[in-house]
């Protein structure tokens, strides 16, 4: 097995994820980038963030890179930093995970999250514990900027149309989780016009309230919120806020899915051209490219192969239907705030959140998963069946089943022994026996 997940290294803070993985990692970084450089560190709010974050420091300084400290901050706001004043970045954070993990996660130069291919070179460099320390007079400089967060929040309000926002003095209820978000998102609604009022705005990594995923049965609290006092939006963040959440102004959550496909619907609105998703995305997102004529690119999984491929074709828009979002005009990365100032800027023409919701178009969607004595062997014998049998399948990454009535995705999970199964079609029973097809077909081959 790897170092690295689909998004970074992460686990229980201190057991998995300690200040010498934290160092070695930063060193084999420092030895991929040939010991020259500099580089970004950052963290969320995690209570042992401090700690890895330091040894991350201590690790890259040892082999001879510059290091900046930028202290507590978003993902997005640490990648949008590293793309405009640093060669490479470090991220202590585990994302969503539960409060007692943390984790570990590279940012390219251009502020994207770094490739597969360059990951794989630094797991090479630590598992071989090949690093070249500087010589003493070459190890690194450490200087601290606290400005990373205004940078961003200034990035975003130049991204969007904020006197159009400003003009509408929306009413926004946030839940930041006691997450990285408590730094950046209340302040940004501020200067956008808004009305403010906050939960769990305090950074604190024990998360005292909820645990840093913004499930919605977590999100009662910010539903009685809106509800209680007329919000126009409700928004909550995960622990590093690059996703963000929302409640329309009835007190409803708006599933992940249609979020992805209204803002996509909205965006073509002003402006055409072509759309990245990864092929586990809704239909939905099809349908409305096809609406406005544009082409759709339905990539790997992962918000990194998104990213790249929007960048290579130049696409308006993309995301993951997980909530992360990207927006070219801000940066190529999933980034809650952005998603939320874009949603303010599309309310300011005169529509409401709940408008939106149930302007796309409508499907369902069923999931399952089935644990695999033989993962590879399985989905080759279930590749070669499927192969045989059916004539529009698309194997970018797993294999994805195309017919009439809707898809059929089948996957291997790429850190558990198991193979996930995902279906939609335009109605339940509909999605229910396409899944259940998927789930037969992989039972049959796994031996
Ligand atoms: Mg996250």
């Amino acid at each position: 097995m790897g170092l690295f997940g689909t998004n970074g290294v992460r686990g229980k803070a201190n057991e998995k994820i300690t200040p010498s993985l934290a160092m070695d990692i930063a060193r084999s970084l420092g030895k991929y980038m040939k010991g020259e450089g500099t580089i970004a560190i950052g963290k969320d709010t995690r209570i042992s963030g401090d700690m890895l974050k330091s040894a991350a420091i201590a690790g890259a300084l040892s082999a001879g890179l510059e290091v900046i400290d930028i202290g507590t901050a978003p993902t997005p706001s640490i990648q949008y930093y590293v793309r405009d004043y640093a060669d490479a970045g470090i991220v202590i954070t585990a994302s969503h995970n539960p409060r007692e993990d943390n984790g570990i996660k590279l940012i390219a130069g251009d502020g994207t999250e770094f490739s597969r291919e360059g990951e794989a070179e630094v797991e090479k460099i630590y598992f071989a514990k090949d690093f070249t320390p500087a010589n003493w007079d070459q190890t690194g400089n450490l200087r601290k900027d606290l400005s990373a967060n205004n940078y961003y929040i200034n990035g975003i309000i130049n991204a969007v149309d904020s006197k159009r926002i400003q003009k509408k003095g929306f009413r926004v209820a946030v839940d930041t989780g006691c997450g990285a978000g408590s730094l950046t998102l209340p302040f940004l609604l501020r200067r956008l016009g808004c009305e403010v009022i906050t939960i769990n705005a305090q950074p604190d990594g024990t998360f005292p309230w909820r645990n840093p995923e913004p499930t919605p049965d977590v999100l009662g609290e910010l539903i009685d919120i809106v509800k209680n006092y007329g919000a126009d939006m409700g928004v909550a963040q995960d622990g590093d806020a690059d996703r963000a959440v929302f409640i329309d102004e009835n007190g409803n959550f708006i599933d992940e899915e249609i979020l992805l496909a209204m803002l996509g619907k909205h965006i073509l609105n002003i402006k055409k051209g072509p759309l990245v998703t990864p092929v586990s995305s809704s239909k939905r997102l099809l349908d409305i490219a096809k609406e406005n004529g544009v082409e759709i690119v339905w990539t790997a999984v992962g918000s990194i192969n998104v990213a790249r491929k929007m960048m290579e074709i130049g696409a308006v828009y993309g995301g993951e239907g997980n909530g992360g979002l990207i927006f070219p005009e801000h940066q190529y990365c999933r980034d809650g705030a952005m998603a939320c100032a874009k949603l303010l800027e599309i309310m300011a023409s005169g529509v409401k959140l709940s408008e939106m919701a149930a302007d796309v178009p409508k499907y369902s969607n069923f999931k399952t998963k089935v644990r695999c004595k033989n993962l590879l062997g399985t989905m080759e014998a279930v590749k070669k069946e499927i192969l045989r049998k059916e004539n529009n399948v698309d194997t970018t990454d797993g294999l994805k089943i195309w017919r009439d009535e809707g898809w059929l995705l089948i996957r291997p999970s790429g850190t558990e022994p198991i193979i996930r199964i995902f279906a939609e079609a335009e109605n339940d029973e509909q999605a229910i026996r396409l899944m259940k097809e998927g789930e037969e077909l992989v039972n049959q081959y796994n031996k």
